[in-house]
């Protein structure tokens, strides 16, 4: 049977890029030996990462002045990396779920935060708005996409340089680079597997902290070393730049973004439609295009294990919600086919026609 796969992370990955890993598993690059095991500084594996900068760059239009990095250690190595490189004595971080949480609470080990506003009174499932942003400190960060509750932010319009987690929707539609002085991802929601992350980084927003870095948190060190300081986690890189080959291939970031309007569309307007089922964010601006989240409506809620059952035995996988948030949770990155999304809408249609 086929299986759709709705995890939230690790995720669905295109087919291409797992095919072209698996080959380089065995035959890297006509070496004879697997990608995980020849030297990071072997000329093959050094144009492997020139070419993912080089695409990276290329599909979101980074900038002069900017430089893109692998690391590793995750996003969560961000929540601090961060802080240690950018925040001088303040700065602004909004409020929407667990994973601004963690960011939130690294940045205090370095100085002052002003969170500037919060939606944990209703479980995130809302977007603040109206906040204000001091003018006196050296960035505001915000997650672009929350995982968890299915919410996403566009660019926010304010006057301090921007710091974003994007984690779950980088690649899934055009961002101004411009506009900040860092975004940085985890590969696994939409790019690759665990173990990379990416970081794009202003040059100029650099050096500026009084504090000393330790090495391997210090931007720069990565900077100058071409993110080859110490050994890069080599087949993940292979397999993010698989993906950057694919999403090129497929008319990059803007493509992709009228695919995931497309999508989620099917998805929400079942949610809508269907009396069994609703969305957990409310306003329909703040509905992510990458985690779409749904709970059974209080008339239904007792099926709600039911559906569960009837939804994995036609190979759906992953669609159990965050347990804060409850519910379903379908997690439709960019390599998600229409048919998957296809697939669920029937079994919800199926469902609700059975009761
Ligand atoms: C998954 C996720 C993280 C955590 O990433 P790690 O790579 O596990 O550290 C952080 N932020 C967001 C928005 C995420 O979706």
């Amino acid at each position: 049977m086929k299986k759709h796969n709705f995890y939230a992370g690790p995720s669905i990955l295109p087919e291409f890029t797992k095919e072209k890993t698996a080959e380089a598993a065995l035959n890297f690059a006509g070496t004879g030996l697997s990608v995980m095991e020849v030297s990071h500084r072997s000329k093959e594996f050094v144009a492997v990462m020139d070419e993912a900068v080089a695409l990276v760059k290329e599909l979101l239009k980074v900038p002069e002045g900017y430089s893109v990095l692998f690391l590793q250690g995750g996003a969560s190595t961000q929540f601090l990396m961060a802080p240690y490189n950018l925040l001088d004595k303040k700065a602004a971080y909004l409020n929407t779920g667990a994973w601004s949480k963690k960011a939130i609470k690294e940045a205090k080990f370095l100085g002052e935060v002003v969170e500037v506003a919060s939606s944990a009174d209703t479980v995130y499932n809302y977007i603040p708005k109206g906040y204000e942003v001091p003018s006196d400190v050296s960035y505001f960060h915000y997650t672009s996409n929350n995982t968890i509750y299915g919410t996403q932010i566009p660019t926010p319009e304010v006057d301090v340089p921007l710091v974003a987690d994007m984690s779950s929707d980088i690649f899934s539609r055009p961002i101004d680079v411009s506009k900040y002085d860092l975004i940085y991802a985890g590969a696994q929601k939409n790019l690759g597997p665990s173990g990379a992350t990416l970081v794009i980084v202003k040059d100029a927003a650099l050096g500026k902290v009084e504090r000393p870095i330790p090495t391997m948190l210090d931007y720069t060190t990565h900077i100058k070393a071409e993110s080859m300081f110490n050994t890069p986690s080599t087949l993940p890189v292979f397999a993010c730049l698989q993906t950057l080959i694919w999403l090129k291939e497929n008319g990059g970031v803007e493509a992709m973004e009228q695919k995931n309007i497309e999508k989620a569309k099917i998805l929400y307007d079942e949610i809508d439609r269907n009396k069994m089922f609703q969305g957990t964010v409310l306003a329909k601006e703040d509905r992510s295009l990458m985690n779409v989240t749904f709970i059974m409506t209080p008339e239904y809620a007792e099926f709600e294990k039911e559906f569960m059952d009837f939804a994995t035995a036609k190979g759906m996988l992953g669609i159990k919600g965050h347990r804060s948030v409850g519910g379903f949770r379908a997690s439709i990155y960019n390599a998600m086919p229409v048919e998957s999304i296809q697939a669920l809408v029937d079994a919800m249609q199926e469902f609700e026609k059975m009761k």
